[in-house]
């Protein structure tokens, strides 16, 4: 682990937004025309311009257009695209090995990993951790264990969940257009709750938790339930955050009961939110965490870590797979999490909700489209709706999320409704790069009728 990347193999020129052709560019259309003959129409893009380097919280595509990445990926470049450490870790272990199967023959970042997140997952009881490929794998696996730890057969989710695009995943989120529609059959025994909304619902977390509550027992019954997953903050489905003692009295009851109760944190986690996991905003301890986006720092890795008795459930040669923990992403891993503690990033998360949410309030105040701004650190949103009304307003959030495309900035779309503009930007992101994207969004608004 010694060789260390020089720094003029780092895009660090990358530091503002600059618009130098229609977007998207010729190159851009050119290659948009081949892969229009070359990949389904089902994997689409929010901005088809084509990527050729990226640092920091700068993308820059094959015209040389830069923008703003408020997205990271999705939270997946959450320290920032092409991190030095990072990019220096996975090539290191590039030129050690790149494969063994840790199910043959295993090696220590794999480990390395599960005791660093056990070590920053809520709760102080002994964990245990697997490693895959994917956030929907993670969830899977979840699955797979608390069955078994528990015996029992139903699955819970909560209302605008979103969990994955594999078959089960696809049964437990909220949406049938676009994740789920014309892909059945589903996975059974996979029941959906309400959840904690406090703009539309109006409950304290109290109020909110005993209607959860209510519904799984009438539903389901405790007996029967082997697991309830829940993202503390909701990320596709809106960046929805529970009123306060929303997700403390959903474990209560869980214990009580013997359900497996499980952050789905693999958006909400790994720092984003300016604490480790969005559980600790919220003194929720659950018994398994799932992780994925912002571990690897943009490679493939994911997992769950948990109670080391639910994780010891499973039969040896039960869990893994081919690629779980692959070498490179776990390296690569180890060094996130470094970083964000040698670097103090949690602070940076806190640093961008002080910046970027008086902001988005100040847009509020000027526009009245701007329902709600929620979220926690470098997790924020806003929710549009016809003004004076709580009415869904997804026209407006397309116009805007486009109108900062072709100035620059890269800004998310989410929700339920699809009215909702999320801000997921790397803890890399400077005050003035955030209050400069902001003036962009201030002038997307300003275009609607
Ligand atoms: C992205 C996401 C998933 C699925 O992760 P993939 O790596 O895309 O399979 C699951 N849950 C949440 C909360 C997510 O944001």
């Amino acid at each position: 682990m010694t060789s260390v990347l020089p720094s003029t193999d780092l895009a660090t020129d990358l530091t503002g937004r600059r618009i130098v052709t229609e977007v998207p560019g010729p190159r851009s259309l050119a290659l948009h025309e081949r892969r229009l003959a070359a990949v389904p129409v089902g994997v689409s893009s929010m901005l088809p311009v084509y990527i050729a380097r990226a640092h920091g919280a700068v993308v820059e595509d094959v015209d040389g257009n830069r923008f703003i990445d408020l997205g990271a990926g999705i939270g997946v470049t959450t320290i920032g695209h092409t991190d030095e450490a990072v990019v220096a870790a996975a090539r290191a272990q590039l030129g050690d090995f790149l494969h063994t199967l840790f199910t043959i023959t295993p090696y220590e970042s794999y480990v390395r990993v599960a005791e660093l997140v056990a070590e920053r997952t809520p709760g102080s009881f002994a964990k245990k951790t697997v490693l895959v490929n994917s956030g929907a794998e993670a969830v899977e696996n979840g699955v797979k264990i608390a069955r078994k730890a528990t015996g029992r057969r139903a699955v819970a989710v909560l209302e605008h969940a979103y969990h994955g695009r594999t078959n089960l995943t696809m049964a437990m989120n909220y949406k049938a257009s676009p994740y789920g529609l014309g892909f059945g059959p589903f996975a059974g025994d996979v029941h959906h709750a309400p959840s904690s909304y406090p703009y539309r619902d109006g409950l304290t977390g109290a109020e909110a938790a005993a209607r959860t509550i209510g519904h799984l027992e009438k539903h389901i019954g405790a007996e029967d339930l082997a697991i309830l997953v829940v993202e503390p903050i909701q990320g596709e489905g809106g960046f929805q955050t529970p009123a306060d003692g929303y997700l403390p009295a959903l474990q209560r009851w869980a214990n009580e009961h013997g359900v497996v109760i499980a952050a789905d944190e693999i958006q909400s986690g790994m720092g984003r939110t300016g604490a480790w996991f969005a559980s600790d905003h919220f003194g929720f301890e659950p018994d398994l965490v799932f992780f994925a986006k912002g571990v690897a720092g943009g490679l493939p890795l994911a997992g769950v870590t948990g109670r080391a008795e639910i994780m010891d459930a499973a039969q040896p040669g039960g869990l893994g797979g081919t690629f779980g923990g692959n070498p490179v992403a776990a390296a690569a891993a180890v060094a996130v999490i470094e970083r964000i503690e040698e670097q103090g990033l949690l602070a940076e998360g806190r640093r961008i909700e002080a910046t970027l949410r008086p902001a988005l309030e100040d847009l509020q105040r000027d526009f009245p489209v701007i329902g709600d701004v929620r979220g926690i650190g470098a997790m924020l949103a806003i929710e549009l709706v016809q003004p004076g009304t709580k009415e869904p307003y997804p026209a407006a959030v397309a116009t805007v999320s486009a109108y900062a495309g072709q100035h620059g900035v890269l800004l998310l779309t989410a929700g339920t409704w699809g009215n909702v503009l999320r801000f997921l930007p790397s803890l890399a992101i400077t005050d003035e790069q955030l209050l400069d994207a902001v003036s962009v969004i201030r002038e997307g608004l300003a275009t609607l009728p």
